[in-house]
């Protein structure tokens, strides 16, 4: 066999492999056939650095005309004043943030990982690159949401210059609202990192972090927004010289520009399909945790209806912990991922694992499909059935489930159009 072909087969058996599966990582998605085929445009061939209609290259003229394009139906779409769609992912738009927005020795909050913050939002990651002193914003457990009481406190005797809200683990809105008082008083900016939930934003649904009083927003497009891998930064007119020169020339030299066309494509598709989606993704949301609870599982947050977004959270330490339950499920074909929970200090073997339906949702999966898997976690994980048994089962469940909605085209979702 030649040297590419073993490339080739690994790809076919890896789409093979995801059309069979039930994928339920809460940072994925899959994107239309349209998005893919702009995806192996000549567009990811070149260079545009610079703004719309002041490039340093030539050749520009439709990337300038597809960029304007995406800048204006993010601004429609997210009612923001100004729309960064350069940074190449959330992490991306994170280090250009702070760039942007702190200075090093200045003080930031943010949450902990074990209560949901994501790895960029550490000392480990970019506040610690960008030389800032990082205090955690105060987390009830209980109520899987920031405290607001102690936060307001914390604010006003941290003072400090960034708050970064927004998280990996996420399932109720963040109180926006209710601190901005005290953000004002120290006159903090607050960032809102919407990474997972930006499909849910763009449905209506969740919160609307500008509207509630968030300066900037930035966000990878690729999670619950069902858009080709990549980020964009939304905020007030006032900042965004600040942002878009932190943007470029400041971390980001060329963006891509075949992701840029994607993620137009992915923007019409929100605005017209956005609403359906959002709400069929929280009421499958809703319904998986409740049939899951129902099942024997320990869902958290029950008393407040499990969740508000595409994910919900288990404590799944009485079946062996977080990295047994994933590997198993695997072996079912149900992916997924082990998740620390708000008294972990163990990321290796974490007490939890979190699930995300808005892939499921996006290839038409409704209430019954995740009373269904609810019931297959069921046999695999509380009866101990053979992991094949259930993996035949989760096969011919996935059978029926292969196109794109929410979209113009559909296309098949484990398929690409170009190696089909
Ligand atoms: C996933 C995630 C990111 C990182 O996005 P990438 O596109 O993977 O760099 C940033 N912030 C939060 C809260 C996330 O969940």
């Amino acid at each position: 066999m030649h040297e590419i072909e073993e490339i080739m087969e690994a790809v076919e058996q890896h789409q093979e492999l995801y059309r069979n599966a039930l994928p339920l990582i809460a940072s994925e998605n899959v994107t239309s056939e349209k998005v893919r085929i702009l995806l192996a445009s000549d567009l990811s061939h070149r260079y545009a650095e610079g703004e719309v209609g002041a490039r340093f290259y030539q050749g520009c003229k439709y990337i300038d005309a597809i960029e304007g394009r995406a800048i204006r139906w993010a601004r429609e779409l997210f009612r923001a004043e100004h729309v960064n769609v350069k940074p190449i992912s959330g992490v991306n738009a994170n280090i250009a943030a702070l760039f942007a927005l702190a200075s090093p020795g200045d003080r930031m909050m943010a949450l902990s990982v074990p209560d949901g913050g994501h790895i960029s939002h550490s000392a480990y990651s970019v506040p610690g690159l960008r030389g800032l002193k990082l205090e955690r914003i105060p987390f009830d457990p209980k109520e899987m949401n920031i405290d607001i009481d102690r936060t307001e406190r914390a604010i006003r005797e941290t003072k400090p210059k960034l708050i970064l809200l927004g998280a990996s683990l996420f399932l109720f809105p963040h109180p926006i609202r209710e601190m901005l008082t005290a953000a004002d008083e120290v006159d903090a900016t607050l960032v809102y990192d919407a990474s997972h939930v930006l499909g849910l934003i763009a449905g209506n649904k969740f919160q609307d972090p500008l509207g509630e009083g968030a300066d900037v927003v930035t966000s990878s497009t690729h999670k619950t927004f069902p858009g080709p891998q990549g980020a964009l930064i939304l905020c007030k007119e006032v900042l965004g010289d600040r942002i878009d020169r932190a943007v470029f020339p400041g971390t980001v030299s060329n963006h891509h520009l075949h992701h840029i066309a994607g993620l137009a494509v992915t923007l019409q598709e929100m605005i017209h399909f956005g609403e359906a989606y959002a709400a069929q993704i929280q009421s499958n949301a809703k319904a998986l945790a409740q049939a899951l609870y129902e099942a024997g599982f320990n869902v958290l947050c029950e008393h407040k209806g499990f969740t508000e977004s595409h994910q919900i959270a288990i404590d799944v330490r009485d079946l062996g912990g977080g990295d047994r339950i994933a590997k198993r499920l695997e072996e079912a074909y149900i992916i997924t991922n082990k998740n620390m929970l708000p008294f972990d200090n163990e990321p290796d073997n974490p007490s939890g694992i979190r699930l995300g339906v808005q892939e499921l949702t996006r290839i038409g999966m409704k209430e019954s499909e995740m009373i269904e898997i609810a019931s297959l976690m069921r046999r695999l994980l509380i009866e101990e059935e053979p992991a094949i048994k259930v993996r035949n089962d989760v096969k011919a469940l996935k059978n029926d489930f292969q196109n794109v909605h929410y979209s113009f085209d559909g296309g098949l979702a484990y398929r690409n159009p170009a190696l089909r």
